[in-house]
């Protein structure tokens, strides 16, 4: 049995985007006129206004921003402490994450981190979580 985690926000795009990491592809929306990367997933590109995009698979490498670590419980699945990570995707987009393999610690800004994928289940189903974790690890 999968790993249980918080409900998953759902709408038609994060469905699309969810539907992908069944495969252990991480893939956001590209804007088909302006290229610009988006994220979270939606209808229309906040640079050009266009609602043309592609699925585009992303390196799935990115640079700390920031992170921080709970120390109260929000919800039953994450007990305290309970770290979490923005990155900068190699694409632009920030994407809030879970750190693996490293301990809070180490984090430091600027590193580069990379995708893992580790598996989640909610009342919406199972899926794969992408995560981050060091380079070469
Ligand atoms: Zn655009």
């Amino acid at each position: 049995m999968a790993t249980a985690r918080p409900v998953r926000a759902m709408d038609p795009y994060a469905e699309q985007f969810w539907a992908f990491t069944q495969a252990r592809e991480l893939r956001l929306q590209q804007c088909a006129d302006c290229r610009k990367f988006r994220w979270p997933p939606g209808p229309t590109c906040d640079r050009c206004l266009s609602d043309n995009f592609d699925w585009r698979r992303i390196r799935g490498t990115g640079k700390v921003l920031s992170w921080t670590t709970f120390h109260r419980g929000y919800f039953p699945e994450y007990p305290p402490p309970h770290t979490v990570v923005v990155l900068e995707l190699d694409e632009g987009p920030l994407f809030v994450s879970v750190p693996v393999e490293i301990s809070p610690r180490e984090l430091r800004e600027g590193m580069t981190l990379a995708l893992r994928w580790t598996d989640g289940q909610d009342r919406l189903g199972e899926y794969n979580l992408p995560v981050f974790g060091p380079m070469n690890g």
